[in-house]
C-alpha cells in the first residue's frame, strides 16, 4: 500500500484529501492520501524521512514550502526558477525530488477551459507579488507571454520578482495599472483580495480591452468581483477552482502511477464541499 499526505501547519482547512480520496476511489487504488500537521519546527527533519514516517511522497503547504525546497535532493526546472516546493516524491532509487505544480496547476486550468487562450498577444499584467504569483509569472513566461507587467500594494516585491525573472518581467506601479490595462492582453489576480473574508479588489477595467482574457487564482468566491465585471463587459474569463485541482496530477501520478483527470465530476463534488454551489 503506498501513502502519501499533504503537510503543513495548520492543515485541516486543505482540500486535498478530498481530491485525491476522490482518484483513489475512481482508480481503485489501494493507498492513502491523508492530512497530516506538520509544524515548521520539525518540517526538515520529517521531510527528509518520508520513508520512515511510511510515505512515499507528500503536497507541501504554508509555512513549509521553502523548507520542502531545501530538503529536496532533486528539483524540476518550476521549482527552481519559483523557489518553493509543494510536492514530493521519492524515485525509484530513494532520491527526493521536489517539485511546484502551482504553475503547471494554473496553465492546466486555463488549457483545459480556454484552449488557446495564449494565443491573444504577448502582453500579461500580473496583480500581487507574493507566493503564487512567481508560480503564475513562472507559467506566463513558459507561454507565449513575452512581456509580464507586476503591479504590488509592495512596489519593492513586485521589483525583486521581476529582478528574479529577468529582462521579460517588469514591475509597474499599482498607482499606474489603468494606463498599463490599456495594453494588456492577459490579466491575472494573483493577491488574496476579493476572498471571502479579505477585502475586496478594486480595480478599473475601463482602459482593458475586450479580448483580453482574465482570470483570479481566488476561488472562493468561485465568481469574484474581478471575473464578474470582467465577464459583464465582455471578456473571456476563468476561475481560479481549476488551478486547485490540476496542481494535485503531477503528485498523484508520482505516488501512485495513474495520471488521473480533472473531471467535471471532480469539479461539483469539491465544490458541493466547499459549500460553493
Ligand atoms: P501571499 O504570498 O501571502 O501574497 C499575498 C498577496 O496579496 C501579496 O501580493 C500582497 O501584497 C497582496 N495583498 C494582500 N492583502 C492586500 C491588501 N489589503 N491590499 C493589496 N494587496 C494585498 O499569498 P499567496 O500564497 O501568493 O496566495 C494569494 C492568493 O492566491 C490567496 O487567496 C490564495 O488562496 C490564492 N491561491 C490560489 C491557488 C489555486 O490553486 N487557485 C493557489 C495558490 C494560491 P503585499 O506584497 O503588498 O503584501
Amino acid at each position: 500500500m503506498r501513502n502519501a499526505a499533504v503537510t503543513g501547519h495548520p492543515i485541516g482547512h486543505s482540500k486535498s484529501p478530498l481530491i485525491h480520496g476522490y482518484w483513489l476511489k475512481q482508480h481503485d487504488i489501494e493507498g492513502s492520501y491523508i492530512a497530516k500537521d506538520v509544524p515548521p519546527e520539525t518540517a526538515e527533519s520529517f521531510y527528509s524521512s518520508l520513508a520512515a514516517h511510511g510515505f512515499v511522497g507528500c503536497n507541501v503547504t504554508i509555512p513549509n514550502k521553502e523548507c520542502a525546497y531545501n530538503s529536496a535532493e532533486k528539483l524540476d526546472d518550476a521549482a527552481e526558477m519559483i523557489g518553493a516546493v509543494n510536492t514530493l516524491w521519492l524515485d525509484d532509487t530513494g532520491v527526493l525530488n521536489g517539485s511546484n505544480t502551482d504553475g503547471p496547476g494554473f496553465l492546466g486550468n486555463m488549457d483545459q477551459i480556454l484552449p488557446n487562450w495564449d494565443n491573444n498577444g504577448n502582453k500579461a499584467v500580473v496583480l500581487g507579488a507574493g507566493g503564487a504569483s512567481r508560480a503564475i509569472i513562472w507559467a506566463l513566461l513558459s507561454r507565449e507571454y513575452t512581456e509580464v507587467y507586476i503591479a504590488n500594494r509592495t512596489m519593492k516585491k513586485a521589483e525583486v520578482l521581476a529582478d528574479h525573472f529577468g529582462p521579460n518581467a517588469t514591475a509597474i506601479k499599482w498607482d499606474s495599472l489603468g494606463k498599463m490595462l490599456g495594453q494588456a492582453d492577459f490579466l491575472v489576480n494573483t493577491t488574496s483580495l476579493g476572498m471571502t473574508g479579505q477585502p475586496e479588489l478594486n480595480i478599473d477595467l475601463n482602459n482593458l480591452s475586450k479580448s483580453a482574457v482574465v482570470t483570479d487564482i481566488v476561488y472562493s468566491p468561485l465568481q469574484t468581483r474581478l471575473l464578474h465585471d470582467a465577464a459583464k463587459r465582455g471578456n473571456p474569463t476563468v476561475d481560479g477552482l481549476g488551478m486547485l485541482l490540476h496542481q494535485a496530477v503531477p503528485g498523484f501520478e508520482k505516488w501512485f502511477g495513474v495520471r488521473p483527470e480533472v473531471t467535471d465530476e471532480l469539479r461539483e463534488m469539491i465544490l458541493r464541499e466547499m459549500g460553493l454551489t
